[in-house]
């Protein structure tokens, strides 16, 4: 047979270990350490730095393979298992399933049965291997399965998913070439060159799939920190910042076009009154209240926004002044008949405004629609008035 291309065959198993050692431990900080700081926004990756904490004690375990003896050997394979499990728990956590733990107990009281078995009774190490790989396996399978069925379109979900899926075809092509080997001797660093190979890359592969998931979890932690910037907390609809956004890109699509925009200025009629009366509290959940019978009366393309205090901006694409009446007209009426008895009752005063050229800007459209809500106060509340057809400079 052709031996391996030499330099794979030089490869120095000790410093292979070492390696891993060290990088699956400067990993495991480095998960601990945005798990700490992100705890209640991503979720997993404590399970994964404590699995690579596991996989640290392997490698040394392995390390002393010849000073431990099977004992070394033993807590090797126990802590691989784990190591391999805790991070499908944690991949489990990070897409907000339930975590296995039943499979997880499974796979690794088994496995260390069948261990003991083949290290004390009937010392094996093909067969040994063979359980080790079906096992990470297991766990390495559910991992796919959760990405390629929960992940985003994204690179870091990608990248996790190819990784995880090579993995899962590394070990499984290790289950069957060990079940064919005859090898019965226990020491792992002088088992030749295959073993040299699949050393090399499981530690590879596993520094690899941490860096990827620490990737997913800073893809979410971004999705997360971009949201919050443009979504205002109390009420869960845009904020100015994020309508500034949608309403750029819906102008520059609606322009090339020649499509109408108009916008909304809804405020809340005599709110002082209700905090005053009721309190602070209260007043809040009648503004989250408020955002829900706007959302609820809007199409999917438009969007409402809170311009701070009691004053809400709705952004209404492809709408002229008819539609926006209709929409404006919904909202009053859900006021009355959705609105929660356990909240003081409500009304609200809107100006209507549409482009009136494609050169106006959004200041000028919004000064128009916030006069017709001034005159909407004027003349008495609880009513809609449309803006002046003139442009703001
Ligand atoms: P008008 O009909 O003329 O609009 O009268 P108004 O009382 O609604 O208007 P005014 O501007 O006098 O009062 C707005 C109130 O909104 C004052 C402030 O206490 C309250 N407010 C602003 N932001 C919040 C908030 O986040 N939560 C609560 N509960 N109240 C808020
Ligand atoms: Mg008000
Ligand atoms: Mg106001």
């Amino acid at each position: 047979m052709t031996p391996w291309p030499a330099p794979l065959l030089q490869l120095d198993l000790r410093t292979l270990l070492l390696m891993t050692i060290v990088m699956s431990g400067v990993m495991s900080v480095v998960m601990y350490s945005v798990h700490r700081s992100f705890r209640g926004e991503v979720r997993g990756l404590d399970r994964w730095a404590l699995g690579l904490l596991c996989v640290v004690g392997a490698g040394v375990s392995f390390a002393l393979n010849g000073w431990a003896g099977k004992i070394g050997l033993l807590a090797a394979n126990m802590l691989l298992f784990w190591g391999v499990g805790l991070s499908m728990i944690g991949t489990q956590e990070f897409f907000a399933r339930r975590p296995g733990w039943g499979l997880f107990h499974g796979v690794w009281l088994v496995g260390g049965v069948l261990t003991v078995w083949w290290l004390y009774l009937q010392p094996h190490l093909g067969a040994r291997i063979a359980a080790f790989s079906l096992g990470a396996f297991v766990f390495y399978a559910m991992q796919c399965w959760l990405v390629w069925r929960h992940g985003l379109r994204h690179f870091s979900y990608c990248f996790f998913g190819v990784l995880v899926t090579l993995q899962a075809l590394t070990v499984l092509a290790r289950l069957f070439i060990a079940l064919r080997t005859d090898a019965v001797t226990d020491d792992v660093l002088r088992n030749g060159a295959l073993v040299n190979v699949f050393m090399a890359l499981a530690s590879f592969m596993s520094l690899m799939l941490a860096i990827a998931f620490l990737m997913m979890a800073m893809r979410r932690l971004q999705s997360i920190l971009e949201d919050r910037s443009t979504h205002d907390p109390l009420t869960g609809v845009l904020n100015r910042r994020g309508f500034d956004i949608f309403y750029g890109k819906q102008r520059v699509q609606l322009g090339r076009e020649g499509r109408p925009l108009s916008l909304m200025s809804i405020d809340l009629d005599r709110f002082k009154a209700i905090n005053d009366r009721y309190g602070h509290v209260v007043g809040d959940r009648v503004l989250v209240q408020i955002a829900n019978i706007i959302s609820g009366a809007l199409r999917e393309s438009d969007y409402v926004a809170r311009f701070g205090g009691e004053e809400f901006v709705v952004l209404l694409p492809d709408a002229e002044v008819p539609r926006a009446m209709m929409v404006a007209d919904r909202i009053r009426t859900a006021l009355r008949t959705d609105w929660d008895d356990q909240l003081p009752p409500c009304t609200v005063s809107i100006g209507i405004g549409t482009h009136v050229s494609r050169e106006e800007t959004l200041d000028s459209l919004l000064g128009r629609t916030d006069a017709a809500l001034y005159r909407a106060k004027e003349n008495g509340r609880d009513r809609v008035e449309l803006a002046e057809t003139a442009e703001i400079r």
